[in-house]
């Protein structure tokens, strides 16, 4: 059995890893890079990989780190097939849509000024029809059944409860006539994420491929999140302002709308306008609100009562550009909720210009902000700020809920593998994580009982 690692080693984006046993070459995911476009262009491109030689992939879950270089590899002659959960498919074949549609107005960008320059034009990375092929490759399978891709591999998806259909990948197969099990993490969810369930045990692990983002460190406790918020939107309630949220289509945005929902039923918040303004977070949220058989009890509980998760009377998904654009000119207090993540692109651009030199309004910082995004800049409270070349003053003020983190910290990571049986794992390695971190959470796997523990180099192959 062989292991070569493409991407998350020694950072944090970019998740790709083979598995080649018994003849069979296995993908396991197939994620985009994400950083520095120059950096981004080359490394999504070049795939150190020949695709024809792929026989399958697995898929952990629809985050673009993890699936958003499948259409590069279909478009590169990669023709077998796709596994994942039926909520993974569905995410992504908006998410690869969505992807495409970005790479191509991307380097319209940059072409623009290279046929200025003489150059030649770049290609987009991949188009809408390659975001659709790829999406006809792919099949899904419940979780906890198992199913055999390929000749003596035998392969089950696990609740990894990350976002809507997250999944750890039980792989069974023969390696030098013993039977071996390895597990994929993929991306490690919570305990008490809102809506889904908790992460399930894989049991007797010979080898583990886990991810170590937050592998050194201790998140806020999830359950005050739900009265933080209710607290920063009284504040809203008070000040008659807006509340300007920007949050991630997938998951974030869902978890927020959630937690809303009941503090409107329950009374604990006034009865404002809130508006979902991001065509990626509304066609989400539809999926989410699809897939019932991925919620836990209390989502369910929550249905049972006659209430949708996603859907209470002051809510509103915005439909199109006019409706975004009328946001601006409406009375506070109201709550807009909006794309992207890291206020990096999308309409919360347009929603922070509009918004953020009034000091009644609030910005809420809900997710991880990379450095020198706008992101970073505004949970940073820098005094002024760039927005469409224009220099605004932030006088609004700002929040942040850090508890609403969809990865495990290293406490709930270690609490997980001893569920599992920390002590058969025999070899692990450590990925998606900035260095030092991956350093401590391999320190961290060894002194609780991991035999052997390594830090892929990128490209580096281990034989087991
Ligand atoms: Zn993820």
């Amino acid at each position: 059995m062989k292991l070569t690692f493409y991407g998350a080693a020694q950072e944090v984006t970019g998740s790709s890893h083979m598995l080649s046993v018994n003849g069979s070459n296995v993908l396991l995911d197939c994620g985009l890079f994400q950083g520095r476009r120059k950096e981004a262009f080359e490394k999504n491109r070049n795939l150190h990989v020949d695709p024809a030689e792929i026989d399958l992939i697995l898929l952990s879950h629809a985050h673009m780190d993890h699936s958003g270089n499948i259409p590069t590899l279909v478009k590169q002659g990669f023709t077998g097939p796709i596994y994942c959960t039926d909520a993974t498919a569905d995410l992504c074949r908006i998410m690869f849509r969505d992807c495409a549609y970005i790479q191509t107005k991307d380097v319209e960008y940059v072409n623009k000024k290279r046929i200025r320059q003489g150059k030649n034009p770049f290609e987009p990375l991949y188009t809408i029809e390659d975001a659709d092929k790829a999406a006809a490759q792919i099949r899904s399978i419940p979780y906890r059944q198992e199913f055999e891709p390929a000749a003596n591999l035998k392969v089950k998806f696990y609740d990894a409860g990350h976002i809507l259909g997250s999944a750890f990948t039980e792989i069974i197969f023969k390696n030098n006539g013993s039977t071996r099990k390895l597990m994929f993490t993929g991306d490690i969810g919570r305990r008490d994420i809102p809506i889904l369930r908790n992460p399930e045990p894989v049991k007797e692990i010979d080898y583990l491929i886990t991810e170590s983002t937050y592998g050194d460190r201790r998140h806020q406790d999830i359950g005050n999140t739900k009265y933080e918020l209710q607290r920063v939107v009284n504040t809203i309630c008070r000040t008659k302002g807006k509340l300007i949220i920007p949050a991630f289509s997938i998951g974030r945005t869902q978890h927020i709308v959630y937690l809303l929902n009941q503090l409107y039923h329950e009374e604990r918040i006034c009865p404002l306008p809130v508006y979902v303004d991001s065509p990626l977070s509304s066609a989400a949220t539809a999926i989410y609100s699809r897939h019932t058989e991925c919620w836990d009890e209390n989502a369910l509980r929550f249905m049972k009562l006659a209430m949708m998760p996603f859907n209470f009377e002051t809510l509103r998904y915005t439909e199109d550009l006019e409706q975004s654009k009328s946001l601006n000119d409406m009375p506070g207090p109201m709550i807009i909720i909006s794309a992207s993540g890291m206020c990096e692109a999308g309409r919360v651009l347009h929603h922070l210009k509009n918004n953020i030199e009034d000091e009644r309004n609030i910005v809420l910082i809900v997710g991880y902000m990379a450095e020198n995004t706008l992101g970073r800049k505004i949970a940073d409270k820098q005094t002024s700020v760039k927005i469409f070349g224009e220099t605004l003053s932030l006088r609004a003020k700002v929040e942040e809920i850090s508890a609403l983190s969809a990865h495990a910290d290293k406490y709930e990571m270690l609490e997980y593998f001893e569920f599992c049986g920390i002590r058969h794992i025999d070899t692990a390695f450590c990925m998606h994580g900035e260095r030092e971190t991956l350093e401590r959470f391999a320190g961290t796997l060894r002194d609780n009982g991991v035999k052997n523990v390594h830090i892929p180099q990128p490209l580096q192959s281990f034989e087991l």
